[in-house]
């Protein structure tokens, strides 16, 4: 058997065909609906208290704070009101010893400290304003609600929101581990140092970054229908969407505070990486099956793991290193057989990434779709210069292209299944066709769907074999990148979350 055969039977291990695709729908459509009425199911379904969404026409400045692991950004926003806005932004490295400190003051209160540089010297003008004021009539002068900065807060650890600006810490993750902050809420911990510090700003909005891409999407896109969903496919993938309040059940059992009911409708964060965590529709192979395995936590994230960033790269290292020990295999096997001077042994070296888990990042996939020069010059070069492997073949670079693929392309194919699910779910029936301006608009976010070589493309082909939708209603859904959620989005959050007040 060639070495091409024996990658054709993996490859084809990765076809997701449209009966399967067809039945995941299904499943996730049933899965939304469970996760609407009660806690504790795969698709968890979030009441997210935000009861509107922008339309592009916002005006104002506002204030968005991002801390999501390493860094912690302070940015503000003019809202344009015509679709555009402006960004004044700084980023800080989080001191190591704050993210493990005795009491969450030390964190919080550098969090405080920088917004208030941020202010000192971005809306110096402001701030003075404000400082002469408090000289003036004195330290605890209540300010008016339209002197106060309306913050948006992006926080990118497990809460459990209760309120547009109340969510309490379930766990620390990332490296963080302040045992007091767990259990309280977050908004209320930066709240008070900022009152500390005197600071004109008020902590409007607990912003999730799905539900920000979902916020900066509906303000930027063209034309005033709003945006239905936000979806983001990077390191991890979850989407956020505009549900009817009425079919959100669960929030009359939950605990959560009052929230304007005036639209009738609430953004609900699917968190759709653990869809199917039991497995009842997904794909599996081995390589899926010894991934989830060896991961930090099996089980979890059953979607995820096929569908974002920080797995692709890895399903196809298995893949690769499965063809390579094979015996009856013959990847990167090309032996120099004396004859030809010209003619080099591919070698693998020793300390290849290929041998270390996440050693291929996802990024690698990208490049060897793109690769269509004749004898795939571009694949083998990355294979020697990214992951040890010298003077591999053409045949070997068509094998790595054909896995690849494979794998992308399945990726691609889940994400139409949960996008489809949604636009479905939501009553948009798509299917019969519309006029020109008739969309359901969607944005996406995330190095994957940004960069990966006609992932968009093998969505819509995904799309097309689903019957609610097919080609009609492939034509009416609007996909378009929406950058920036923790920035503008959060900002655009707050500003909803004032409104409502
Ligand atoms: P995050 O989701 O962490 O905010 P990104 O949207 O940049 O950030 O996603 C990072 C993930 O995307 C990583 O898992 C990385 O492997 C993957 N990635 C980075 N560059 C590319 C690329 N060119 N093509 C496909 N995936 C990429």
């Amino acid at each position: 058997m060639s070495v091409l055969d024996d990658a054709q039977r993996v490859a084809a291990k990765f076809e997701y065909r449209a009966e399967e695709l067809n039945k995941g729908v299904k499943a996730f459509i049933s899965q939304m609906h469970e996760g609407l009425q009660e806690t504790g199911t795969t698709l968890s379904q979030i009441p997210t208290y935000v009861t509107a969404v922008p339309n592009g026409t916002e005006k104002g400045l506002y204030l968005a704070v991002d801390l999501g692991g390493t860094n912690f950004r302070v940015c503000s926003i003019q809202l344009h009101g015509n679709t555009t806005f402006s960004l004044t932004q700084s980023k800080v490295a989080i001191p190591r010893e704050l993210m493990v400190a005795e009491t969450s003051k030390e964190l919080f209160g550098f969090l405080a400290k920088q917004i208030e540089i941020f202010l000192q010297t971005h809306h110096g003008e402001h701030y003075q304003a404000h400082l002469e004021k408090r000289n003036t009539m004195g330290a605890h002068a209540a300010l008016a609600e339209t002197e106060l900065f309306q913050l948006g807060f992006t926080f990118s650890f497990p809460v459990n929101q209760i309120g547009i600006n109340r969510g309490t810490l379930l766990r620390w993750t990332k490296g963080f581990d302040i045992n007091d902050a767990v259990g309280k809420d977050v908004c209320e911990l930066l709240q008070s140092e900022i009152d500390a510090l005197h600071l004109p700003v008020y902590v409007a909005a607990l912003v999730n970054d799905t539900v920000g891409t979902l916020m900066a999407r509906s303000y930027t896109s063209p034309g005033k229908t709003g945006t239905l969903l936000g979806a983001i496919f990077g390191t991890g993938t979850n989407g956020a969407y505009v549900e009817k309040l009425s079919k959100i059940t669960k929030l009359k059992t939950m605990q959560g505070s009052d929230y304007d009911k005036s639209t009738g409708e609430m953004i609900v964060n699917t968190e759709w990486g653990s869809f199917d965590n039991h497995m009842t529709v997904l794909p599996n192979t081995p390589y899926d099956w010894d991934l989830d395995n060896e991961s930090v936590n099996p089980g979890i994230q059953m979607f995820e793991k096929r569908v974002s960033g920080m797995f692709l790269g890895e399903i196809l290292r298995r893949v690769i290193l499965a063809l390579t020990v094979n015996p009856q295999s013959r990847l990167f096997s090309d032996k120099d057989s004396g004859e030809n001077e010209l003619h080099s042994t591919t070698t693998i070296a020793g300390d290849s990434a290929l041998y270390k888990q996440w050693g291929v990042d996802t990024a690698f996939l990208s490049i060897v779709a793109a690769d269509s020069t004749p004898d795939l010059g571009v694949i083998r070069q990355t294979l020697s210069r990214d992951l040890g492997v010298d003077a591999a073949t053409t045949e070997d670079a068509e094998v790595i292209k054909l896995l690849a693929n494979a794998i992308g392309r399945r990726a691609a194919r889940l994400s139409a299944l949960a996008i489809a699910a949604i636009v479905i779910a939501t009553g948009n029936n798509v299917s019969r066709g519309g006029g020109e301006d008739d969309v359901v608009d969607i944005g996406v976010d995330g190095s994957l769907v940004e960069f990966y070589p006609g992932f968009e493309n093998m969505i819509r082909e995904a799309f097309r074999e689903i019957p609610e939708i097919g080609e009609a209603g492939e034509k009416r859904i609007r996909i378009g990148i929406a950058k920036d959620g923790s920035g503008v989005g959060a900002a655009l959050i707050a500003l909803v979350a004032a409104q409502a007040e």
